[in-house]
């Protein structure tokens, strides 16, 4: 197995990381009730996707 024959330096380190940060979840904005939602996902609010009721919210508990 290889071993690594030199330390690797905390700035080698620190730069090698640099493209870990997490980037912001991106979301888009229901077209049928305005809530924001994921985008290309069913509406969670009213259930809409595409302007069209796809899962019926009308059932209450
Ligand atoms: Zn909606």
């Amino acid at each position: 197995m290889a071993v690594p024959r030199n330390r690797t330096s905390n700035a080698r380190k620190n730069s090698r990381r640099s493209h870990h940060a997490k980037k912001a979840k991106a979301t888009s904005v229901c077209t049928n009730c305005g809530v924001s939602k994921l985008p290309h996902t069913i509406c969670d609010a009213c259930g809409a996707y595409n302007n069209k009721i796809v899962i019926s919210k009308a059932v209450a508990e």
